[in-house]
């Protein structure tokens, strides 16, 4: 049994007795001291872990002026704290052992949008895809780019000063800013913009910190202009954090904004920013060229610039064979074809955007015109080919903002971390600088994926280690030592895109004898060093900045979890925090959890640290998971109800366990897998969390619920035979046990039983059952026309009809169906950990399917979900082989000549299909093979972008989900299917059928009942 984890780092007193004063202040926002939130804001994308003091989310400014007044007074001078947004740093920039201030939780509108003089309002905590989309309607977007626009913030960005892809063109955050709202340490708010003299001179004379901060930066300006012109290097990506060679803009004006933007929240907070908007070029298209080496694309890049692009980005060949094994290249493959023998290590993305048709081909043939005349030239490229249209342009880039993180993805304990991954040199100097770069890494022995923003001189690289190891650890400061060589002799900048975060270390020796004005800068904003301290500068001489090896490292920790834990639950380990799965896009299937909650301890990366920092402190004690869930197996739960049920007893009472903080956060998923398919680390939520509730219940009682719905697949055969179903659905009907269900079982909504039984209308369609000895002695013709309906649960004991009409179109698409008689799939009993019971009826079910495998007619599942349990949950806990079932779509796939001798016999139409969450982000062709399918047969399929339905199997009637699974489908599927046509739609998914009915009272058909409909005979 696990043991009981009651000693975790505990909050410091005064840190707990200032989060008591700030609640008694009035503050309206969440104020959260406990481990789960500390664990999971103790890290960002970088090699660092901090664990915070608390986690606090302002719901408005007024509570940011509530605690930077209490913060101001000299009771609480010694409280530090960290704004935070999307935590995507790279290198700790939000990450604080003081209280970490997450403004994307609540102060996350978009305010006004100003289409016709070009701007928009927004709050700091709103994503940039999130105004993009609000943008779009008007014809207008914010211009600057990042690989993390899902998830990073607009206070994030003007913090870092992000841009990315088309800087050349766009610039940087800071060139779209048009005025900032500040609050400052004393509770000021601080509006800033360009200012003239006279106003320039109103602002030092304010009171208070206002006045200080004006009078200080106009100081420096006046006093060192020279020597800054003299210091800053004149680079696209210029310096930031803190910008003193734009203090004044370029028409001379004053402008604070600029010394804002890259400040890292050392300065204030920034609460709302009006920012400059553009419109979308109508147009766009991407010349993707191909070359034999990464070093001829990055010297050729420099004449593709010749051709006035709008862009140009460089992959490495690794990269490109990371987004080959990932779902994302389905969507790109047709614009990478190589030929027989065509060595391709190096890639340049061309764009060229403009307003109309005319003007965007003219840049095209500028460049393809010269492509052709060298290509095959020593130093030229292989080949090229053009993605015309936003569609396919976005399709390429979205494989290219992917593979930064799949470069995560490595296999084995070495893997890449970020530490020098984004230097800026000029652009004329890139190749060079990149072959000298190389050197370093090539001596070190590391291996490394690379690409860049070339046009910029800006180069990503993140060379892989294994952190856990302290002999590699030591790299880190080796090969940082001789980049920073480097990018000085090569004329550029280490942070040349992401910050400085904690290599703030290095500021000092680049600034020189300007680094005291930058002290003087944060010591009028910051007297006390209380904000972000040790980042960008430090208040007085005497105080350090923090530097790269003396912040505690996420490997210190990784490298005390027990080696048997740590491979045990490796789905957790190796999540390395980049944030993808805090996508904020609704009809994007990851994560619903995290946006019906918005707390980040219900996300994929919340639940892979509460699970890495529960393993380390089981291994504290002695213990490891793997034997633990071992042991855990052979016991037999009844014996030990007594103890569960006294510990059960005692939880109640309110002891402290931090397994309860993981159960918490492990419950609030919906076991979507959307995680499984789409992180790019592949951290796989549902595995690790089956063998966290596994062990977990080995301590504690489970509720009612969990019995329910872990045996209905094995009882439901029984309750649906005349008359028990009767009494069943007559039961559910009645109020008490309606009441009793939700109240004291756990569930709410249970679906009642068909009225029909699918043998009886499979008799109607004269199908029989499916036995192994039958169909191994069918013809050889017989069985070449044949196919397997495996059944589940669902579909077959509550959406029978469904199931029928789905036999039917497969007779009328000439297919000879059987179905194979039921047996329990054990989904279910993965999804709460029943993992005991599911390997057996995983083996059972194996059994099965072995046998009739031998006939070599295809098996065939319904239920997207239920049928991918076959060939991923099965396959985790089978030894040998497992048998290949089937998806509807991907059996007819394999059948499209076929389908298209009958496409006279279908009336055409068009439909959309909605997706089920496990198949779109689990098998990657599944929604391509539907449309295949249907055009097949004459008719047309479009795939519709939608978020999770919020039912996910059971997750939708468990009482403690019903409100949150309510907001999910609200999220994206109601607004969809509000005020349309229901005949419109088709959905793969029993569950997301189901959830319309129930949610929104419409009526979904799947797409071979929407198919069968439209047979002519
Ligand atoms: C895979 C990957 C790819 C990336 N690609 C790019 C890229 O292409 N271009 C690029 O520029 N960056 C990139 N980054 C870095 C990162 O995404 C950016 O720095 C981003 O701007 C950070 O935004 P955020 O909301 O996540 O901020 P956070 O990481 O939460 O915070 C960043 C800094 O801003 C401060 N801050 C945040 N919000 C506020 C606020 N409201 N007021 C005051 N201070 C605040 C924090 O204290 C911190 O110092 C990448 C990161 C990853 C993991
Ligand atoms: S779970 Fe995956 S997507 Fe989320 S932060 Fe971790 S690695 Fe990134
Ligand atoms: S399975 Fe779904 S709900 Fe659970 S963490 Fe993964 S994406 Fe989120």
């Amino acid at each position: 049994m696990i043991p009981r984890l009651k000693d975790v780092s505990p909050v410091q007193s005064h840190y707990l007795a200032f989060i008591d004063a700030l609640r008694k202040t009035g503050f309206e926002g969440e104020l959260n001291p406990d481990y789960a939130n500390r664990t999971v804001l103790a890290t960002d994308n970088s090699i660092y872990q901090v664990l915070p003091q608390a986690v606090i989310y302002p719901r408005h400014r007024e509570d940011l002026q509530r605690l930077t007044r209490l913060i101001s007074q000299p009771d609480w001078h010694s409280i530090v704290i960290s704004p935070r947004g999307g935590g995507t740093g790279t290198n700790g920039q939000s990450l604080t052992d003081g209280i970490v201030v997450d403004l994307s939780r609540h102060m996350n509108r978009i305010l006004e949008i100003n289409a016709e003089e070009g701007w928009v309002r927004v709050e700091g905590g709103a994503v940039k895809d999130q105004l993009n989309a609000a943008l779009k309607p008007h014809g207008l977007f914010f211009a600057p780019e990042l690989s993390t626009s899902n998830r990073a913030t607009i206070g994030g960005m003007i913090n870092t000063d992000a841009s990315g892809q088309g800087s050349v063109m766009y610039g940087k955050t800071r060139d779209h800013v048009l005025n900032l709202s500040t609050v400052l340490l004393d509770g000021t708010l601080l509006e800033t913009g360009a200012l003239d003299e006279t106003r320039l001179a109103e602002a030092k004379a304010q009171p208070g910190l206002t006045g200080r901060v004006h009078q200080t930066v106009d100081d420096i300006h006046q006093r060192r202009q020279q020597d800054i012109e003299a210091r800053f290097p004149k680079l696209n990506r210029c310096l930031t954090g803190y910008d003193l060679a734009h203090i004044r803009d370029d028409q001379g004006q004053f402008n604070l904004n600029n010394i804002l933007c890259g400040s890292e929240g050392t300065l204030g907070f920034i609460v709302e920013a009006r920012l400059n908007v553009l419109s979308i070029p109508k147009v766009s298209a991407l010349v993707n060229v191909r070359y034999d080496s990464f070093e001829t694309s990055l010297r050729d890049a420099q004449t593709l610039m010749q051709a006035r692009p709008t862009s140009i980005e460089t992959v490495d060949s690794r990269v490109l064979e990371l987004a080959k094994g990932d779902i994302v290249w389905n969507t790109v493959a047709e614009y990478f074809p190589s030929a027989e023998g065509e060595i391709v290590n190096g890639i340049n993305l061309v764009e060229f955007t403009a307003d109309d048709d005319a003007t965007l081909e003219a840049g095209v043939k500028r460049l393809t015109d010269s492509l052709d005349a060298l290509q095959g030239q020593p130093g030229k490229c292989n080949g090229y080919s053009v993605a015309w249209g936003n569609k396919a342009v976005n399709q390429i880039w979205g494989m290219r903002k992917k593979s930064v993180g799949l470069l995560g993805n490595a296999q084995g304990e070495a893997r890449p971390v970020p530490f020098v991954e984004d230097t800026a040199v000029p652009p004329e100097n890139l190749a060079d600088f990149i072959m000298a770069f190389r050197k370093v890494l090539d001596d070190e022995g590391l291996t490394y994926g690379m690409f860049g923003h070339v046009d910029a001189g800006v180069l990503h690289v993140r060379p892989a280690l294994d952190m856990k190891d302290p002999e590699q650890v030591k790299t880190v400061r080796r090969v940082t030592d001789a980049v920073v060589e480097l990018v000085q002799q090569y004329g550029g900048l280490l942070w040349g895109e992401h910050g400085k975060g904690v290599r703030s270390e290095f500021a000092p020796a680049f600034f020189g004898d300007l680094y005291p004005e930058l002290q003087a800068i944060k010591r009028a904003f910051d007297p006390h060093n209380q904000l972000n301290p040790g980042k960008i500068a430090t208040t007085a001489p005497e105080l350090k900045l923090l530097a790269i090896d003396a912040v505690t490292l996420r490997g210190d920790y990784d490298r005390t979890i027990p080696v048997e834990s740590w491979s045990y639950q490796s789905e957790a380990m190796y999540c390395n925090g980049n944030g993808a799965c805090y996508n904020y896009d609704p009809n994007d299937a990851m994560c619903p959890s995290w946006k019906g909650t918005r707390e980040r301890k219900h996300s994929p990366k919340g639940r892979a640290s509460l699970v890495r920092e529960w393993t380390r402190l089981l291994g504290e004690q002695g213990q490891n998971t793997q034997s633990l869930a071992a042991a855990e197996a052979r016991r037999m739960p009844l014996l030990h109800w007594i103890p569960r049920a006294w510990n059960t007893w005692r939880r109640e009472r309110g002891d402290y366990d931090f397994s309860n903080e993981v159960y918490e956060s492990m419950s609030g998923c919906l076991a979507c897998k959307s995680c499984t398919g789409q992180c790019p680390i592949k951290v796989d939520v549902p595995e690790f969390r089956a063998k966290f509730l596994h062990l977990y219940y080995g301590r504690y009682l489970r509720p009612l619920k969990d019995y329910f719905i872990g045996t209905l697949e094995f009882v439901i055969p029984w309750l649906a035979k005349r008359p028990f179903k009767w009494v069943y659905n007559g039961l559910l009907a009645a109020k008490p046990v309606q009441w009793f269900l939700e109240h004291v079982a756990g569930m709410v909504d249970s679906p009642r039983i068909h009225r029909h039984q699918l043998g009886s209308l499979m008799h109607k369609l004269g199908i029989d059952w499916a036995e192994a000895d039958i169909l191994q002695g069918l013809p050889a013709a017989e069985r070449e026309r044949s196919v397997v309906i495996v059944q589940d649960a669902f579909s077959s004991f509550f959406d029978t009809d469904t199931v029928a009409d789905i036999l039917r179109c497969l007779q009328q698409l000439g297919f000879r169906v059987w179905v194979l008689p039921y047996r329990a799939n054990g989904k279910p009993l993965h999804v709460h950990g029943f993992l005991k019971t599911f390997t057996w009826v995983a083996k059972r079910r194996q059994r099965d399917f072995a046998e009739l495998e031998k006939s070599g007619i295809p098996l065939v599942g319904i239920d997207p979900s239920m049928t991918l349990a076959y060939r991923s949950e099965y396959k985790k806990y089978l030894e040998g082989d497992v048998t290949p079932v089937l998806l509807l779509q991907e059996f007819l796939g394999q059948r499209l000549s076929q389908l298209e001798s009958l496409q006279s016999r279908f009336k055409p139409g068009t439909v959309k299909l909605l997706g089920h969450c496990t198949e779109k982000t689990n098998a990657a062709a599944s929604m391509k093979d539907w449309q295949s399918v249907f055009s097949a047969l004459g008719l047309t399929l479009e795939h519709e972008a939608v978020g999770c339905c919020g039912m996910a199997g059971t997750y939708g009637h468990e009482t403690r989900n019903k409100g949150t699974s309510a907001t999910i489908y609200d999220l994206s599927w109601r607004p969809l299917l509000e005020n349309q046509p229901a005949e419109q739609w088709v959905a793969t998914g029993y569950s997301c059928r189901s959830q319309a009915q129930r949610q929104q009272g419409v009526t979904l058909k799947h797409p071979l009942q929407y198919l069968a409909d439209r047979f002519t005979g």
